[in-house]
Order: structure tokens, then sequence, then C-alpha cells
């Protein structure tokens, strides 16, 4: 039988904020374990937990760019389980009123546009990390760190609507371009700073009514998920088709092995017990509040990437590679010269691009080399045709490496480029004298000559002239010929 995948993500974004969600502590990577602790995070009786309002302004940034319905009014709730990362042995979370319902982000999968129903965003703290076992002479020990609790965290679900591993790497991608775009969160998930956990279920293709669900935890890269769900879509299948029930389970994906883990079962599920945190104020969130954050929502990727397309008339595949960070896409609009993006994105996408890939450096720091101004005069002069293909790309390189103006750079290096009619004609006319065989051959109507007699002009021009400029100087006076 043919199944159908229904898939829903719940991803937790770690946000960039200088301190933890409920105390003061510092919100940093790689300090000395348990160097970032204070009563609050490590919960010690009588340490009382305060709301983070930057965190917030972040969580709420994020719902109104994902056009989420804010609540005026939502509550932070105790998550009970215990587990030894978690000193409090209850996360602080949201339960039944979260912060933003609703909203939907837009993906692309294999190039058909969709648009990704989201359920909810909330916020949570962060649990510590555990390392464990590990052996310390004769003894197997396992440490834990507790820098990361307290962490501000958002949790963000989806409604179960993506249909393939695809379309869950397409969202996890675009999540990313869209936090890192924020500048609330790093978006590593490597570091762990975009985690993501999978519900997947299969149903007959054209049902309606969704099948048992599965969870799949450990999905620490969008190629895992990727993976991590396509293996557990061909298990389901596997089982179902030899007429068998799936399970409602939770499995761990092992990316280096390629293979799930059954982690526990339905009958082992969490009973969390929630309830209201009673250390916290009602969380509010004013009509001012709201309104200022709309006002401060940059043009989104998802638009920026539009506009490149429909209105600068790149195509969808350059406005896709030139918006994936706002960086980029900000030094490209810098960079144009009037009415030369096409130009600007082609410099940009393949010779800006390919000099930071080779040097695994930034688009920041080609940005601080070549500032968008300075480059902006080289494709200016791109444009106007005053430098030729191969002299371009020795300029390019030298503007990366060496200070100074593009007038400069040829000084410095005793290029001379030969361009404008003043030098080129005679050039030009000279040729045709030259080779006057050629000449009525190309006046008989004949095209393949005609290349030759560029090629001699570039050569007396010393391979300085630009081609395009030769190419139109000759026609020119071929057609004088023919006419006279
Ligand atoms: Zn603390």
């Amino acid at each position: 039988m043919a199944w159908e995948a229904v898939i829903g993500l719940e991803c937790h974004v770690q946000l960039k904020t200088r301190s933890k969600m409920f105390c003061g502590c510092a919100n940093t990577f790689g300090a000395e374990p348990n160097a970032n602790v204070c009563p609050v995070c490590l919960g010690l009786p009588g340490a009382l937990p305060s709301t983070n309002r930057a965190a917030i302004a972040q969580a709420l940034l994020l719902g109104t760019a994902l056009d989420c319905r804010v609540r005026e009014e939502s509550v932070f709730a105790r998550k009970h389980y215990f587990y030894p990362d978690m000193p409090k042995n209850y996360q602080i979370s949201q339960y039944d009123r979260p912060l933003c319902e609703g909203g939907e982000l837009p993906i692309v999968v294999d190039g058909v546009r969709q648009r990704v129903s989201l359920t909810r965003i909330h916020c949570e703290e962060d649990a510590g990390k555990s390392f464990h076992p590990e052996r310390h002479g004769d003894r197997r020990l396992s440490r834990v760190d507790f820098n990361r609790a307290g962490v501000p965290l958002l949790e963000l679900v989806t409604e179960p609507v993506l249909a393939s591993p695809g379309a869950c790497a397409a969202f996890l991608t675009a999540l990313r371009r869209l936090v890192r775009w924020l500048e609330i969160s790093g978006g590593d998930m490597e570091k762990g700073q975009l985690r993501c956990d999978a519900n997947v279920s299969l149903r007959p293709a054209g049902a309606r009514t969704l099948g048992t669900k599965t969870e799949l935890k450990n999905l620490n890269t969008i190629k895992g998920v990727e993976r991590g769900v396509a293996a557990e879509i061909a298990r389901q299948a596997e089982i179902l088709d030899a007429g068998g029930r799936v399970t409602q389970a939770t499995l761990l994906y092992d990316a280096e092995r390629d293979r799930l883990a059954l982690m526990r079962t339905k009958e082992q599920a969490h009973d969390y017990r929630y309830f209201p945190e009673p250390d916290l104020p009602v969380l509010r969130v004013s009509e001012a509040q709201r309104s200022a954050i709309r006002a401060a929502i940059p043009e989104l990727p998802w638009e920026r990437e539009a506009r490149f397309r429909d209105a600068l008339h790149l195509p969808a595949y350059d406005a896709a590679v030139l918006t994936e960070s706002r960086e980029l896409s900000d030094y490209l609009e810098a960079c144009a010269p009037e009415g030369q993006k096409k130009l600007a994105s082609n410099w940009v996408m393949t010779e800006v691009l390919r000099w930071t890939n080779e040097r695994g450096v930034s688009v920041a720091e080609w940005s601080a080399r070549v500032p968008a101004a300075r480059f902006r005069d080289f494709l200016a002069r791109v444009a106007a045709r005053e430098l030729p293909g191969p002299i371009a790309k020795q300029v390019f390189g030298w503007l990366a490496e060496e200070p100074g103006s593009v007038a400069e750079l040829l000084d410095r290096h005793g290029v001379k480029v030969a361009s404008g009619e003043a030098t080129l004609r005679p050039l030009v006319r000279a040729v045709l004298e030259e080779h006057a065989a050629v000449v009525a051959q190309v006046l008989a109507g004949e095209e393949r000559p005609f290349g030759f007699l560029v090629g001699q002009v570039m050569k007396k021009s010393g391979g300085q002239a630009v081609p395009q400029e030769v190419q139109r100087l000759l026609r020119e006076e071929l057609a004088a010929r023919a006419r006279s």
C-alpha cells in the first residue's frame, strides 16, 4: 500500500541574551564548568526567579515575524521530571497559556513554496549538561555542568503538516535563517543552539485520520533530521506493510550508524504534573509593547528574497543564495551600482562566495577588507567595460589583499587598460587595412572571419582591450565600409 507521512516538528531555539532566563548569571558558551551559576539556577531553597525581559522581547520578535497571535497574558508553569542535570527537579516552561499561538513559516520544498502552520511558541529554560560515564582512576563518574541550566529557550511547535524528510530539512533551514536574521540566536545545531524532535506517523495515501505517531529525538544536524525521519518512515512502512501496528514510542536516532534505537514506549511516558509557577507573576504584554515590536521587525528573509526575485529580476536561485544571511544580502544591495544588480549578484555569488568559502571565513571578513563602497566602484568600472575579464579577475584578487582604489591598484601593478574609443579605433582601423581579404569575406556575409579580426585587435592592444568594446567598434567600421 502507498503510505503518506505526516510529520510535526518541535524545535528549541537557544536565545542570545546576556543573562539567563530567570537569574542574572551570564549566558555564555564554553565557560569553565559550573562558573555561571547562582542559587536561582541551582534551585537552592528560598531562591526566587525573575523573568528576563530581553528574552521575552526576543520571543516576541520571533512570534511577530512568524505572524503568531501574541497573548496579552501568558503563564509560566512547572514541568516536573527528574534528571540529574536539572537541579530543581522541574523546568520552568509554559503550558496551557503560551506566549504565542498560530502563525506560519514560509519554506520552499523542491522548488515549491509552502507555508508551514505553527501551533505555538513558548518560553522556557534549558537544563544543564551531563557528561557520563567517565573513567577517573578505577572509578567511573558522571559529572554535571550547570552553566547551561536556566539559559533561555524558545520551544516552537509546528502543526503536523510536513510531508517529507526534505520538508523537515527545509523548515529547519528556514527557521535557522530567520533566528540569525533577527539576531536572537546563533542557530548552530552542532552547538545545541537549535535542536529538533520530530513526530512521525504514516497513513494510507489520501486518508484523513492520523496514524499512530512516534517521537524522534537526538536530531543534531539538519542532515540528521532528514535522515532520521527517512529512517523512521521506512521503519513504520515496513511494520504496516507486514500487517503490523506501530506502537507509540520515543526513539533515538544514531546519526553515525544511521540507526534508530527505542528509548521508551507509551507505558513509560512521563506525566509532567504541570502547574502554574507560583514564584513568577503572569507575563503581560501590552499593546504598546506589541506595536513597538512590530515596528522593530526588519524586512524578513523571505520578503527580501521575493523582492530580489520579483523587483530586481534576479533568478530564484540567486535570490535564495543571496538572502541566506542578512549580512550578505545587505552587502549585495550596498555594492550594486545603479541598475547593475544582476552584475553585482554574479560577482558576489561566484567570486566573493568562492573567496570566503576557500578561506572558511564569513562575509563579514570580506566586507571588512572590501567595504561595499569600494566594491561598488570596482563593479561600476566592470559595468562600464573599463576592465576586460582577465584584468577584472586580477583586480578582484588585489582588492582583498591591498588597500587603494581600483585606479591605484592598476597603477601599482603597472597594468594599462586600453579602453575608450580614442585608443581603440586606430587599432581597429589598422587591422582592417592589414587584412583586406578577410574584410571582404566578412562583408560578403561570412561570420567566422569576424572572430579573427577581433583576435587581431586584441593582440594589437596587448590583450588589454575589452572584447565587447572591440566587437562594437569593428561592427561600426565594417558597416561604414559596407556603405561606401
Ligand atoms: Zn543563576
